[in-house]
This record gives C-alpha cells, structure tokens and sequence, in this order.
C-alpha cells in the first residue's frame, strides 16, 4: 500500500502543470507568526486583526496600524527562509501563488515576477489615496513612523492588502488563469478561509486541476484534498518536491 507522500509523488510524477498556493503556514516555520496563531509576543493579541488590517483601522488610528506593521517589519527582518521555502525555490519553473506578504521566497531563490503576492507585499508602502501611485521600498531594520505621500500629502501606508479590499487586480487575474490549466495544485499552509484568494483551489478543482495539500491540520483546505499531507511544511515540502523539476507552463 502506498503511503499518502508516495501518491503525491505519483501524482506529480504525471507532470503536467503545476503550481503552489501558499499560505501562512509555510512561513510560521521561519517565525512570522500568523493572525490566527496565539502570538507568542502577546504584545499585540489585545487587538481585533480588522482593527489593525483594514481601512477602517487605519483611519480611526493611523499610527496604532504603522506601529504594528513596524512591528511586523522588524521580526521580518530577523527570519530566514525554511526547508520548504528552499526546497519551492529549487523549483525555478513553478509559479508560486501566495498570501503572504513577506519576501521569504525571494529570499530563498524564487524570481520575483515568478511570486504572485495575492495580499501585497510588507516590503512596501504605498499611497492611501487610490488616485495616487506612489509606492516606495521600506528599510526592514528601520521601518519609518506614519508619514505623509511626498506627492500628494495623503499618509503612506503599507502596500498590503486589508480586511475587506480588493486583491491587486493583475495579480489576481494572472493567478485565475493560471488555476484553470493546472494538472495539479500544490497548497501548502493556508487554512484557506480567506476569500477570495482560498476560492482558486475550487476554480482549480472546478477545471480539472488535482488538489494535495501540506498543513498540519485538515482544516478547511484539506476537504478540497485529493491527497492530504499532514505535516509541517518544512518537513513535507522537501520530501514531496525531492527530484523533481515542476513547471507552472509547458
Ligand atoms: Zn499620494
């Protein structure tokens, strides 16, 4: 009887195309908590994520939402790639579909036009007014205070996406047709119940498109499995991916 891993492995031995979709889970390994994990800091586990990740918060306390993102900025400057981060950047033709907003696949290899950041990027700030396309690059280790756009005098704010905005449209659209030509897609730490980027697991089924799933718990993107792997992404990934040389296109 073959094990779970050695189906995946067959599954992907069929080749085809393939992607990942990652999620939280694939950096918590590297020590970027998630919003859904008890913070190990407690520092700010007081607030409601939507009042720290959403227009709303920022309007009502620009500075409390800059201060967190700081916050998240410098533990971002302090964590390094993972096993599985490393073992999806030895995949150079694979187009990596993420919710995360840190860099930690770049870092590991992957090229970025190659990273489809669905949420945005921490990396960056950008205007908070919509009709203005200032965006700007942030120091990791000296992230600036809340500050005003030099072009427009509106304030700058992370280039995330929140609670309740729209997915960057491009990225969006390249990640939807993306999904509905795949022979199998690769879902690694997501309990994907934030819509509408855990939908394109359902427009991938929806075209044809094989599920596995690496996450320690079933959770919701487990139901969408045709193979389930239970398991830390740093200890799956490299296993799964071992020897192969995946493609995201023909
Ligand atoms: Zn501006």
């Amino acid at each position: 009887m073959k094990t779970d891993l050695q189906a995946a492995r067959a599954l992907l031995e069929r080749g085809g195309r393939v992607a990942a979709f990652s999620g939280a889970g694939l950096s918590a390994e590297s020590g970027l908590s998630t919003f859904r994990d008890p913070d190990p800091d407690a520092l700010w586990s007081r607030f409601d994520p939507t009042e720290l990740a959403s227009v709303e918060g920022f309007e009502a306390n620009p500075e409390r939402v800059i201060e967190w993102y700081n916050w998240r900025r410098s533990r971002h400057a302090e964590v390094r790639p993972n096993a599985a981060h490393r073992a999806l950047a030895a995949q150079p033709r694979l187009i990596q579909i993420t919710q995360n907003v840190d860099s930690l696949l770049e870092q590991a290899g992957v090229e970025p036009e190659r990273v489809f950041h669905l949420h945005g990027s921490i990396l960056h700030d950008r205007c908070h007014n919509p009709a203005c396309s200032y965006r700007e690059s942030i120091d990791m280790h000296d992230p600036p205070p809340l500050r005003a756009c030099p072009r427009c005098g509106e304030r700058l704010r992370p280039a995330v996406v929140w609670f309740g905005e729209a997915l960057p449209g491009s990225t969006w659209q390249r990640a939807e047709a993306l999904c509905r030509r795949l022979d199998c897609l690769l879902v690694i730490g997501t309990s994907a119940t934030v819509y509408p980027a855990a939908g394109l697991i359902e427009l991938a089924r929806a075209h044809g498109s094989r599920v596995i799933v690496v996450d320690p718990n079933p959770g919701a993107a487990g139901s969408q499995a045709d193979i389930f792997l239970a398991g830390a992404a740093g200890v799956i990934v490299p296993a799964l991916l071992d020897g192969f040389d995946l493609a995201s296109e023909p």
